[in-house]
Order: C-alpha cells, then structure tokens, then sequence
C-alpha cells in the first residue's frame, strides 16, 4: 500500500471572500469533487478549536505531534529546510539582510528586508565567513530566497531562551538579544547573536556588492539581523513511530525543514517554487515516481496562502482550480488506486478579508480502498461539514496511515 498527504497551505476561506462562498467554494474543482464523491470528507481543526495556527505549528499536528510538546521555533525548520546541517544543541535562527544607518547612538533600521535584493546574496554569505565570535562560539549562516537566509550557532552550551535582534520596523534602531532565562547558556547565546549582529554590519557595510548597490540607488544589504530562535524539537520520527518511510516535495523551506525534522526525506521538483508560479504537474509527477521506493509523499503547495495573504479572491481561487487540475488531475490518471490512499486539506484558513490566518477548521478529503464512503459529492468547506468524518483535531496523516494499516496497536 501507497498514501499520499498533500497540503495545500491557507486551503481555507470565509463566505465573505467571493460574494457568499469561499473561494475553494467558487472554484471549479472537478477532481477534487471526484475524490470527495469516491471517498469521505470531514472538517479538521488544524491544532485545535479556537486556536490561530501557525504554519509550522499546524503542520507538526497534521503530522501527528502535539506542537505544544514539540515546537521549539521557526529557525530549526529554516535550517533545515535549506540543506544545513542541524545538531542536538545547536540553536537555529531565522535570518534576514537589512539596511541599517548609523546614528550618533547606534544602528538605525531603514529597510528590514534590504530592498527585497535578489542577487549576490551569496557573495554577502561568503564574506559573513570571516566574522570569528567570542567564547567559542561558532555558526554557520546560509542565504536562501531574496533577503531571506538561516544561521545555525553551535560549539558549547546555547540556548534557544532569547530575544532577537531584529526590531521587526524601520525607523528604530535595532535590537539586542537578551537572555530570557537566567543561565549562562541563554547569556552566552544572546551575546553571540549580537556579536554576530554587530560584526554582520562591519564586513557587509563596504561589500562590494553594497558599493554596486547603492551606486544603483538600492538599499544595501549591510546587516544581518536574526529571529526565531530554535533548537531541534524533541520528537519520535515518522518512521521509528510507524516503521515506514516518506519523503516530501515542497518548493517552500519551511515545510521541507518541518518535514525534515519528522524525518522525512527531501526530494525536489524541478520548477517547484513554493510560490503560486510553481510547476504542479512536475511535483505530482515527482511524488508519482518517488512512491516506487518509498511507502508514502507529503506535497506540500503554497500558493493558496500566498493569495491568501495578498487579499487576492481571485488569484486565490485560480491557483485552487490549478491544484485541481494539474496537481489532483495528474495523481488521479497515473495513481493505483487499489493501492494507494491519498488525503487532502489546508493547515489552516486564510481569509481574503483578514488577510492572514484564522482558527476555522479546513474540509479535509480520504480516497482509496479501505475509506468508508459517504453521500458528499463536492469538497468545499461546507460539503465538508456534511461528510461522514465530522469534525476533530489534527492528526491528518496517522489518520491516513490507518487505511494502510501501518498504526501500531495502543495497549494489547
Ligand atoms: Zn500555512
Ligand atoms: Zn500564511
């Protein structure tokens, strides 16, 4: 037996977002209907009732975690998620590059994202090597999207009980991190961030990049400031839990680095972006493949919270009619369907109004041999609230391994 989870991030939506129907309401999901019409449909809390999920925080409970006993923070997934490296100990942080000005009392923020640069971040990245920090503190800083990047620090005792130093606005001048508890591993810590900080702007300010940059009139990215500090979650792997092995295919770090962190492998799509410009046809056709080795593919796709986010009803429900037909369209004709159980949902609700995340829960749909079939014949948020899998929290995908059989038994 085969499963599949797929996750279309921000799935849900509010009767406010297109004239009295959600936009996966509106839009023309011929296949999706299918799946719901073949298989069973229900309503997921991607936590739990009444609480806004994050992304990570929802995906470690579709997963099957408890992110309340997991979740440590967002800089381990971002480390992972872009190929570094993460050890027990070592503390991961988000980064980004900025512009700073001086002032008379300090560095003052201009741009938190430096203009949103898109080339030679990688350069910058070789030039923040040199820094040496104090206390035999070491790290390792990569770049990955635009002025986005990820440091992991290790050698020693760290620890993630820290403050950041980025001040989240411009017009201010920059954050120092400070100790949360009162250990020298939390002391040590915000120390070296703001070493680290502090010494980011000394190598980048005169960068040759920086010089190009402003000799084009745009911003320089001349500080790194750093956030979200994290440590490995403390978790059981997918497959020590079930004794079976997956892999997934996201374009968006993120979800890659939760993913990773439950032990998944890595597998990437050619054209997958994690963005509403990704290619789905290549990532069914990837999971499709990587299904002949492996028992299991999480695809994560990013688009509808994207759309979500930018307030945008009808890019939104374009980019769901894309899922339909060329993620859900390609799984359906080339999937065996007599082996194969395949879920899909949203980790959380992304109204066009609000424009961020809310606590509704998301329709979420099972196909395949062992499903209990119900009468709903359409997948849409309120199709989902009439389906015969009701209403519960997280656990989307032990929920989906159940069908294959591959649950351990509690108790005797
Ligand atoms: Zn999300
Ligand atoms: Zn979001």
């Amino acid at each position: 037996m085969k499963a599949i989870l797929i996750i279309a991030d921000g799935l849900g939506g509010r009767p406010s977002d297109m004239d009295g129907k959600t936009c996966l309401e509106a839009a023309h999901t011929p296949n999706l209907d299918e799946l719901a019409r073949r298989g069973a449909v229900g309503l997921i809390d991607p936590i739990k009732p009444g609480v806004r999920p994050g992304s990570d925080t929802a995906h470690l409970s579709l997963l099957g975690y408890d992110p309340y006993q997991v979740y440590t923070g967002r800089g381990v997934f971002e480390c992972l998620g872009i190929g570094m490296n993460v050890e027990p100990g070592d503390v991961c942080f988000r980064a980004n590059f900025a512009t700073v000005e001086e002032t008379p009392d300090g560095l003052k923020l201009v741009d938190r994202r430096a203009g949103r640069i898109d080339a030679g971040q990688d350069d910058l990245a070789a030039a923040l090597a040199e820094i040496a920090l104090s206390d035999g503190v070491k790290f390792a800083f990569k770049a990955s999207t635009q002025h986005r990047g990820a440091l992991r620090m290790y050698g020693g005792e760290l620890s993630r009980a820290v403050t950041e130093t980025d001040p989240h606005k411009a017009g201010v001048h920059i954050s120092t991190a400070r100790a949360i508890t009162n250990d020298d591993a939390a002391r040590r810590t915000a120390a070296a961030m703001n070493e680290f900080t502090r010494k980011s702007y000394e190598v980048l300010k005169d960068h040759p990049v920086n010089k190009a940059r402003i000799a084009a009139g745009k911003p320089p990215a001349n500080i790194v400031l750093i956030r979200g500090a994290a440590d490995l979650p403390h978790l059981t792997p997918i497959d020590r839990l079930y004794g079976v092995h997956g892999a997934v295919v996201a374009g968006a770090a993120l979800y890659r680095g939760v993913a990773l962190a439950c032990g998944m492998t890595r597998i990437d799509a050619p054209g997958a972006t994690g963005a509403v410009d990704t290619d789905l046809v290549s990532k069914a056709n990837t999971a499709i493949q990587a299904l002949e080795q492996l028992d299991y593919v999480f695809i994560h796709v990013k688009g509808t919270d994207n759309r979500g986010h930018d307030k945008d009803a009808p890019g939104k429900k374009k980019f769901i009619e894309r899922i339909d037909a060329e993620l859900i369209g390609t799984l359906m004709g080339k999937l065996d369907w007599n082996q194969t159980h395949l879920a899909f949902t949203g980790d959380h609700t992304t109204p066009i109004d609000y424009g961020d995340h809310t606590a509704e829960p998301v329709p979420i749909l099972y196909v395949g041999p062992n499903v209990r079939t119900d009468a709903v014949a359409e997948f849409g948020e309120r199709a989902a609230g009439r389906g015969g899998l009701g209403r519960w929290s997280g656990r989307a995908l032990p929920i989906l391994f159940n069908y294959n059989n591959w649950l351990p038994k509690f108790g005797s």
